[in-house]
Parts: C-alpha cells; sequence; structure tokens
C-alpha cells in the first residue's frame, strides 16, 4: 500500500472515538487519509483484488463504531478532498468538504437553497449519501449531480435522479460507490436574508437539541405518521439510561454520551428504546445511525 500512498498517511490501531461525534468507538486496524481521487483510483481496485474490507468516513456525525473497533481499513477524505467552487448559481464541493462551510460558502456568494445544512455537522459526502436534511430542506432539492467511483475505480456522474434519494437514504447506501464531488445548483438570494434565516435556525437547534453532549444526531428515522421523539417520549423513556448512554431529557429523539459511554451502552439503549415502543405504540423504529465494527 504504502507505493499508493505515501506512510505517514497510513496510520494502524487508530481509536475511532476520535473520528466520530459520538466520541465512542474501538480501533480500527488501519486509517488512511486520502488527499487526491487518483490515490482512490489506485487504491480501491486494489483493495477489493485482495478482498480487504473497507470503509469510506465523512465526518463519523451518523456513525457508532463498536468498542472491539472495526478489522478492516477506514479511509478518510483528506486534505485535498475538501475543495469548494463557485461557479454563478452552481456549487462545487469535494465530498470531504463540510456542509456547513459549503452552506456558509453558499450564504457569502448570495445563494439561497442550503440554509437548511448549516448546522449538520458532517461532510457533504456523508449528506449525499445520507440525503441529510433539516426543517423542510433536504440535498435531494440542491444536488444536481454526483461524481461517484465504483469499486473498480471507474468514475461516473450520477444525475439528481439516479441518486434514487429518499429520505435519510440515496442510491449510494446500497452500492459499493464512493461520493467524490458534488455540484449543487442553488438560486441567488439576499445574503442577508441568508444569514437571518441560518441564525434562526442555529438557534432553533441549539433550543431544541442536546448540542452540549457528543451524539449523532436523530438516533432514529422518523417512522411514517409519527415522529420518533415523541414516541419514545410517550413510552416514559425521556431520560432512559444505561451506563453512560442516556435518552436526552432535552430531545428524545437523540441519545447522548453523557461523558463515559460505550458504544455497547449506545446500542442497547437503542434497542431498548424499539423494544419498548414497539410494546406500547406497534411502531418500529429504524435506526438513522451507520453501525461499524464489532460491539
Ligand atoms: C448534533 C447533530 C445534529 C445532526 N443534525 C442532523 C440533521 O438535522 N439532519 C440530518 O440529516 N442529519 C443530522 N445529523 C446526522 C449527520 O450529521 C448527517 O447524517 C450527515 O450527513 C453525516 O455525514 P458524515 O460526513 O458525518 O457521514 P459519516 O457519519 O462519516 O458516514 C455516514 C455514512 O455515509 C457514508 N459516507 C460518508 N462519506 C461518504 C463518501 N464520500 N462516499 C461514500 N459514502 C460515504 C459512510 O460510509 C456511512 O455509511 C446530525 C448529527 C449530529 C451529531
Amino acid at each position: 500500500m504504502k507505493t499508493l500512498i505515501p506512510g505517514e498517511r497510513i496510520l494502524f490501531q487508530v481509536p475511532m472515538k476520535e473520528y466520530t461525534t459520538f466520541r465512542v468507538g474501538g480501533e480500527a486496524e488501519c486509517l488512511i487519509l486520502i488527499q487526491k481521487e487518483e490515490e482512490l483510483e489506485k487504491l480501491v481496485p486494489y483493495l477489493n483484488r485482495i478482498e480487504q474490507e473497507y470503509f469510506i468516513l465523512g465526518n463519523g456525525s451518523n456513525l457508532l463504531v463498536g468498542d472491539k473497533g472495526y478489522q478492516g481499513i477506514v479511509l478518510k477524505l483528506d486534505g485535498g478532498m475538501e475543495q469548494i467552487s463557485v461557479d454563478g448559481t452552481r456549487i462545487t464541493a469535494k465530498a470531504g468538504a463540510l456542509l456547513s462551510r459549503v452552506a456558509l460558502t453558499a450564504r457569502d456568494h448570495g445563494l439561497t437553497g442550503l440554509e437548511f445544512a448549516a448546522g449538520i455537522p458532517g461532510s457533504i459526502g456523508g449528506g449525499v449519501v445520507m440525503n441529510a436534511g433539516a426543517y423542510d430542506g433536504e440535498m435531494k432539492q440542491v444536488v444536481e449531480s454526483v461524481r461517484v467511483m465504483d469499486s473498480e475505480g471507474r468514475i461516473a456522474t450520477l444525475d439528481n435522479d439516479t441518486m434514487e434519494f429518499g429520505y435519510r437514504t440515496s442510491i449510494i447506501r446500497n452500492r459499493p460507490f464512493i461520493v467524490l464531488e458534488i455540484v449543487l445548483r442553488l438560486a441567488e438570494g439576499d445574503r442577508e436574508q441568508i444569514n437571518a434565516r441560518m441564525e434562526e435556525l442555529s438557534q432553533l437547534r441549539r433550543s431544541r437539541q442536546p448540542l452540549e453532549y457528543a451524539s449523532a444526531g436523530s438516533a432514529f428515522k422518523r417512522p411514517e405518521g409519527y415522529y420518533a421523539g415523541k414516541l419514545i417520549m410517550d413510552a416514559g423513556l425521556r431520560g432512559f439510561r444505561i451506563g453512560g448512554a442516556q435518552v436526552s431529557d432535552k430531545h428524545c429523539g437523540f441519545i447522548i454520551n453523557t461523558g463515559r459511554a460505550t458504544a455497547a451502552d449506545i446500542r442497547e439503549v437503542i434497542e431498548e428504546v424499539q423494544e419498548r415502543v414497539k410494546e406500547r405504540f406497534h411502531v418500529s423504529l429504524e435506526p438513522e445511525i451507520v453501525f461499524l465494527g464489532d460491539f
């Protein structure tokens, strides 16, 4: 591998709690910092050829890594994979760019459409994969096209329809594609108004979400016709705790790490919540969080 990637960017036994917003998780056997598309073009087919398992990491804000870690290679988009450029009403961003930075770039250029995303702590690559959304906005509304790489290192451009965006999902969740670059199509707007809307949403987040604790945002998808947080609260689970993991008092849809949680604590809270909500309301809660590794 050292012939494909400089040795100093190949790290071993890497604590994943340093790479996830939950701040839990054991070690990844190996983590490679990717700075150029060309590196992936060589590395990905090689890993597939030797049947080596790998995982693409964005900003780790929707991810729970098990306490026993991950016996595989984590590919983390870094450095050169974070550029953003603007051309008229189009923004082109490399997949590793933070969604919040892309949203601020849009604001600075007087482009509207991405206000909803300013407070989502993921990378834009992760945001596209998950079709991240909030306050009536979602990535589907602003994505024009997505450049992806398949497991053979071949590059293709997928348009919005081909992305099969759905509620917190896209075609990438079921296919071994790596998102490399995204083109967003926004509209001209008023910089002051865009800024005011972002501040309003940020205020809403601060007042309603337990941002002072480590978490991965909403733990569950919204079941059709219900709100996960309300079902959890009505099941009497506000503040429900196992070890250091807790259903947030402030927003029952969030499971927080109160400081000393293990990944197993968090997973147990998730499972207990699912069981009790099912028992009480006959509704199945599906985790929004992605699970990785051994618990
Ligand atoms: C406080 C807080 C608030 C949040 N609020 C919201 C919200 O309002 N709305 C919302 O939708 N989400 C929210 N989230 C969840 C999370 O931020 C989003 O799901 C985000 O889009 C995940 O991006 P990420 O880069 O962190 O992805 P990661 O957690 O790193 O990865 C998530 C999945 O995407 C895959 N992936 C990531 N990058 C790529 C890539 N380049 N190519 C292929 N696959 C890739 C990973 O393999 C994994 O399967 C919140 C999280 C927190 C902690």
